[in-house]
């Protein structure tokens, strides 16, 4: 695959409104003086712009008495209070999802590599790396020099209007950019890993079986440079997990990760990772059936997520657990009307096998709490058709037990512009799974509506009383039926980067 590298240097003035216009060739230059960039990509630079928008930068004007360029604390994306280095962040953010593209199948790469705004164009522009550098040395030596950029100038004018002594005054700068430059790369590893949930989600099934996908996860572990990093591959399971696997060729895998960074209690991820679901035998029409290769998107994020940590060394413990199986029709599949075991001991009657995803993730459930100790435990799945039905493609359905937690995540969501809307549970839907003859139906009674919420209900079920839970029914969000201005392809890496924004402010 084609890597092309850009090397990005921003300038930026606060305090305007933006527009934007072409000017010389290698540059583009925002009118009214806001903003200058400087490329010799001056395309993907507007680029990154119009997609910074889309995931938050609305509204470019900044007051610049806030004097801290870098501390302003605002959650509020529309806010009129963006500090200088949270914008440059975003239009950096904005570049590298937007930009991405699934590296595909194709044998002949005729691919155009020139891009413009023109989204079609965009779309063909390949992979790439952007990399954006500030020059620290060369900075500080412009410092005092008459000869300076518009980037240290805005810096020192804002510095200036500070009550600090001139010593004091260049080390602030020095700061600053240090600052920068570290959240930048921050930002790098963030988009790379949201990056690779979209990737691990476009792939067709047949290059993304239960086995490749443990062999993914293994390859992470072995090529981190951070060594506590933990990757285990369960081969001989046994509950759901075991149950729906049987009717595919495919082994299932249980993935199992640990990252113990050393500070506070054990969040616990479950993701759902369903690498093909047909149905089983209660079969789903053949109507867009080839998209049931994404039904393994939770399973994605959660593996992304725990790279993420893992590139950013990041001080927490966060332990995973990732259910991966192939859910096909055979002689040999699980049939309506079974009743199985979970790990957990638990019955369930099946009453529908293409309710698959919850047999798999109770056991997960039940494995992270009583194995790996997880206190909170957030699960991720492509769950439910309902939820698509209810909320579409821009919420993710919500359901928790903890008002707490439950708020956390909706802050860390809109902070991302990955939006959760929570949707209740409660005693009188969780008997509408009870069987007559097991503990639970897979499936709640016929006419009864409710199939993300019961969904849920059901997970409930193997969450221990005094584990803080959520889960997310991606469903509709993981992969959507159109591009947007940061998803050129389908798939969005939806959850990775909202999870890393909750995990950082546990
Ligand atoms: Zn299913």
């Amino acid at each position: 695959m084609n890597k092309k590298i850009f090397k990005v240097c921003f300038d930026m003035k606060l305090d305007k409104t933006i527009s934007i216009k072409k000017s010389k060739k290698n540059k583009c230059e925002m009118l009214d003086g806001n903003i200058t960039f400087f490329s010799n990509e001056e395309d993907f630079l507007l680029i990154g712009i119009e997609l910074s928008k889309h995931i938050g930068i609305d509204n470019y004007n900044v007051n610049l008495d806030s004097n801290y360029l870098f501390e302003t604390e605002t959650n509020d994306l529309n806010s009129n209070f963006l500090s200088f280095g949270d914008k440059v962040k975003k239009l950096y953010e904005g570049l590298m999802l937007g930009s991405w593209k699934y590296s595909g199948h194709k044998t002949m790469n005729n691919e155009d590599s020139e891009a413009s705004l023109d989204k079609s164009n965009l779309a063909k522009s390949g992979l790439m790396e952007i990399n954006l550098s500030f020059d620290l040395e060369k900075s500080l030596l412009e410092f005092n020099n008459s000869n300076t950029n518009e980037f240290n100038q805005t810096l020192r004018d804002a510095i200036y209007e500070m009550n600090l002594n001139p010593e004091l005054k260049k080390n602030y700068l020095k700061e600053c950019l240090e600052k920068i430059t570290y959240e930048i790369d921050e930002v790098r590893k963030i988009c790379e890993c949201t990056n690779f949930a979209r990737e691990l989600v476009e792939m067709p099934s047949n290059f993304l079986t239960p086995s490749i996908f443990a062999e993914k996860a293994k390859k992470i572990e072995k090529e981190s440079e951070n060594k506590k990093l933990k990757i285990t591959i369960i081969e001989e399971v046994s509950g759901g997990i075991l149950e729906v696997s049987k009717g595919s060729l495919e082994k299932p895998k249980l993935i199992v990760c640990e990252y113990y960074g050393g500070e506070g209690e054990i969040l616990g991820l479950v993701g759902k990772g369903v690498t093909f679901d047909s149905g089983g035998l209660s079969l789903k029409p053949a109507k867009s059936m080839e998209d049931m290769k994404t039904d393994m998107a939770g399973a994605a994020n959660v593996l992304s997520i725990m790279k993420l940590l893992s590139d950013t060394n990041s001080k927490k413990n966060v332990v995973a657990v990732m259910p991966c199986v192939e859910n096909m029709p055979s002689g040999s599949a699980l049939k309506p009307g079974d009743v199985i075991s979970a790990m957990s001991g638990q019955t369930i009657e099946v009453l529908n096998t293409d309710a698959e995803g919850r047999l798999i993730l109770c056991d997960a459930l039940w494995y992270i709490q009583e194995k790996l100790n997880a206190k909170t435990v957030i699960d991720f799945a492509t769950l439910t058709g309902s939820v698509v039905v209810g909320l579409g493609e821009l919420f993710a359905g919500l359901f928790s037990n903890d008002d707490f937690l439950s708020e956390s995540l909706i802050k860390s969501g809109k902070r991302k512009s990955e939006f959760l809307c929570r949707l209740p549970l409660h005693k009188n839907y969780d008997k509408l799974i009870d069987s007559d003859i097991a503990d639970m139906c897979n499936i709640q009674k016929p006419g009864s509506g409710a199939g993300s919420i019961t969904a849920a209900q059901f997970l409930q079920r193997f969450v221990k009383k005094d584990t803080k839970w959520a889960h997310i029914d991606i469903a509709g969000t993981a992969y959507t039926s159109h591009k947007s201005m940061i998803n050129l392809r389908k798939s969005t890496g939806f959850g990775v980067r909202l999870m890393f924004d909750f995990i950082q402010n546990i």
